[in-house]
């Protein structure tokens, strides 16, 4: 319990009395705001040359994100890039002079704090003195961090002025048109202190309506988890629908490296250094995104003292998991370097099972909605806020399917057709985001988990709420091989794990797979996909990486091995001397299969690096980054924003594919068989013999 276990809301009146930081697209301005005092008042003008699409990268860039604690207060909106006077883009503000200037409130225009979900970036609001948060247009995730932070956001331009006054504004001003709970996290100043008074009996939470009707899966799952009273333990209701609120009962809660830290700092901070997590045996902690970081640092960022920063986050991690008996799956022991497991990767092998609710501190969570679980993404505060609760706060989205018929040909995969989906039009116009994905139909049946893993992964590139596969007997086979369940058990878990018939969706989509042949994403967006086929001209590549949580699992590292083989045995050929590719698996587990199977073998033979397991290339922290803007790289990652894996050009493809073209030497799809040409004949390597090692 909170050491002071008096829970107030905040005043019905609220005054602030500070400097109005006007984040414009002009960087003389804002120089003269930070440098010079310049307080402007708010014209129509100034309006219109306000920053719009702020992201969370530019408030809070990744390398400031290995700071975990008030120091985050000296970085906000240092990626912040604008409008210089000689027509460039310039980031003129420095570490330090926001929180030195003496702003109370920071103003910006559409969409502000889009992008990555991080509460570091709020966090650094708050902690240069922000309180409260203008604009014309909020992201949902960035405002729901601020509201569980205590930030007070708003879309009210006639409040500005008062804010610098120092009048009095009713906090009904900011709470207008919110649900009863964000209401009441707002009155009492963030999800925290909201939670102690939900603890304490003081808050009315919303009942369910029940209203009998025919539920999605992911409704079902939100039904049988909802809290009704945490107090006397009365968890699940019959009937669930879109839009009510609630909060959820967790059967597992994870976080890595990135967020575990900050997460521990608030939990100790609010509750006491001697605080203990509510049932610490369903917590999971992983090691996974930095492991390799060192080697890819510049020698500039670790004399800046970020490489001994960013390491802090493992030690804090790991100082906190042994304090309170939280397994961590962390660093390799002995002379192997790498993590034990990506956190998507060993929560689908070993803990997932059908129908249970799994929160993550990562967008790709709904991974585990492979094996028909419903698993989500949540910051910082929600998570530390899971540890004393034990739930979530959630408001159920509506459902949306995705029916794949026909028949996948033989060298396409899941991974094609999440680039298929991705750009079709409901998807690529932003109607699935915050919806929940279910994937169904006969390719979908046939399917292995690994496989639904890709799709389920990938809803996080759709911008969906989770993405989830109803359990069926390939659920059923899985948690027999792998996990060694009892098939009598295996089959009553997955028991009325799938929707009910006459369940409504918003929108169902059709996908013929028959049509399909291998996909890639153009640089910039994974939305950007057309047939490799269709590429205007040959596009030579430096790198494959050929790796993360979206294919380093079993089934990929087959995918890799049958291309690679085929092009030892059938053509003489190995990976492309003008490429450098590199193969990461996702777990231990994932390299010892690969080892049993003569893959590790095969790799080496034909010129690729394998790499222990870890996150890496996929986020610009390993092995296999770009290193210049013309570098061109293909990967079988899951997004390819700018910057992600380096600055250069970085094709999204499938497992098949990132093997095929790191033999070709430039984007191919795979080929199999004795088709003519063959696949790598336009590769300047001249044939090897078959088995020869490269
Ligand atoms: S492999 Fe990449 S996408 Fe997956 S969890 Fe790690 S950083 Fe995120």
């Amino acid at each position: 319990m909170p050491r002071d276990d008096s829970v107030k809301r905040r005043p019905p009146e609220i005054s602030f009395g500070g400097r109005v930081l006007f984040l414009a697209d002009d960087a003389e301005l804002i120089r003269q705001q930070l440098h010079e005092g310049l307080n402007p008042q708010l014209t129509p003008d100034l309006k219109a040359r306000l920053r719009d699409q702020i992201s969370t990268d530019e408030i809070t860039p990744a390398y400031i994100c290995f700071f975990y604690d008030e120091t985050l207060g000296d970085f906000p909106y240092l990626g912040l890039e604008v409008a210089s006077g000689n027509g460039q883009k310039e980031a003129p503000i420095e570490r330090g002079l926001v929180r030195a200037g003496g702003f109370v409130c920071s103003v910006a225009g559409k969409r502000r704090g889009k992008g990555s979900s991080r509460e570091q970036s709020p966090y650094a609001e708050l902690m240069a003195g922000i309180r409260v948060v203008v604009s014309e247009s909020i992201e949902r995730i960035y405002n729901e961090n601020c509201q569980n932070l205590g930030i007070l956001t708003t879309t009210d331009f006639g409040l500005i002025e008062r804010i610098r006054s120092g009048e009095p504004i009713s906090l009904s001003e900011f709470t207008a048109g919110t649900d009863d709970i964000t209401r009441q996290i707002i009155e009492y100043g963030g999800l925290f202190e909201f939670n102690m008074a939900r603890l304490q009996g003081q808050v009315t939470l919303p009942a369910p309506r029940r209203t009998p009707r025919p539920m999605t899966l992911g409704e079902k799952i939100f039904a049988r988890k909802w809290v009704i009273d945490a107090a006397e333990g009365r968890i699940g209701t019959d009937h669930a629908e879109p839009g009510e609120a609630g909060f959820f009962r967790a059967d597992i809660r994870f976080s890595h490296e990135y967020v575990t830290p900050m997460a521990a700092i608030f939990f100790e901070q609010k509750l006491g250094a001697d605080a203990k997590v509510l049932d610490p045996d369903s917590i999971l902690f992983f090691r996974d995104h930095l492991t390799f970081l060192h080697k890819v640092m510049s020698q500039e960022r670790i004399e800046q003292g970020l490489l001994a920063v960013a390491n802090e986050l493992e030690v804090k991690q790991r100082e906190f998991s042994e304090k309170q008996g939280i397994r961590l799956y962390g660093e390799q022991q002995g002379h192997v370097m790498g993590s034990e497991a990506i956190c998507h990767s060993k929560i689908l092998e070993d803990y997932a099972e059908p129908g249970m609710l799994i929160i993550g501190t990562d967008s790709h969570t709904p991974h585990a909605g492979a094996v028909g679980a419903l698993a989500f993404g949540v910051g910082t505060t929600a998570i530390f806020n899971s540890w004393i609760t034990k739930d979530v706060r959630a408001r159920i989205p509506p459902s949306f399917k995705v029916v794949v018929d026909g028949t996948l040909p033989a060298n396409c995969t899941a991974k094609d057709l999440m680039l298929e989906i991705l750009r079709h039009p409901y998807v690529r116009d932003g109607h699935a985001i915050g919806q929940i994905i279910e994937y169904a139909g006969p390719v979908v049946e046939r399917l292995s988990v690994d496989e639904r893993a890709t799709m389920t992964n990938m809803a996080a590139e759709v911008g969906a709420f989770t993405g989830l596969v109803a359990a069926d007997d390939r659920t059923v086979e899985f948690l027999i091989q792998e996990r060694g369940m009892d098939p009598a058990w295996a089959k009553a878990m997955v028991a009325d794990v799938h929707s009910d018939p006459g369940a409504e969706y918003v929108k169902v989509i059709e996908i013929d797979a028959s049509r399909l042949r291998p996909m890639v994403a153009l640089p910039g967006d994974p939305g950007n996909g057309l047939y490799i086929d269709e590429l205007a001209e040959p596009v030579p590549i430096e790198i494959a990486y050929a790796g993360s949580c979206t294919a380093g699992k079993k089934e990929d590292m087959d995918m890799y091995a049958r291309v690679f083989r085929e092009a030892r045995d059938r053509w003489g050929r190995g990976v492309h001397p003008d490429v450098k590719c590199y193969i990461q698996c996702g777990s231990t587990d994932v390299r010892e299969y690969a080892r049993e199977q003569g893959y590790l073998d095969l790799f080496r033979a034909i010129g690729a690096e394998f790499i222990e397991p870890g996150c890496g290339a996929c986020i610009a922290a390993g092995p296999g980054i770009t290193r210049s803007p013309d570098q061109v790289s293909v990967s079988s990652q899951n997004r390819n924003f700018p910057g992600r894996s380096g600055p250069g050009q970085l094709y999204l493809v499938s497992p098949y594919s990132v093997a095929a073209s790191a033999v070709a030497g430039r984007v191919v799809g795979w080929e199999p068989g004795p088709r003519r040409p063959h696949p790598f004949s336009e590769s300047s390597v001249p044939p090897t013999p078959p088995g020869a090692p490269r």
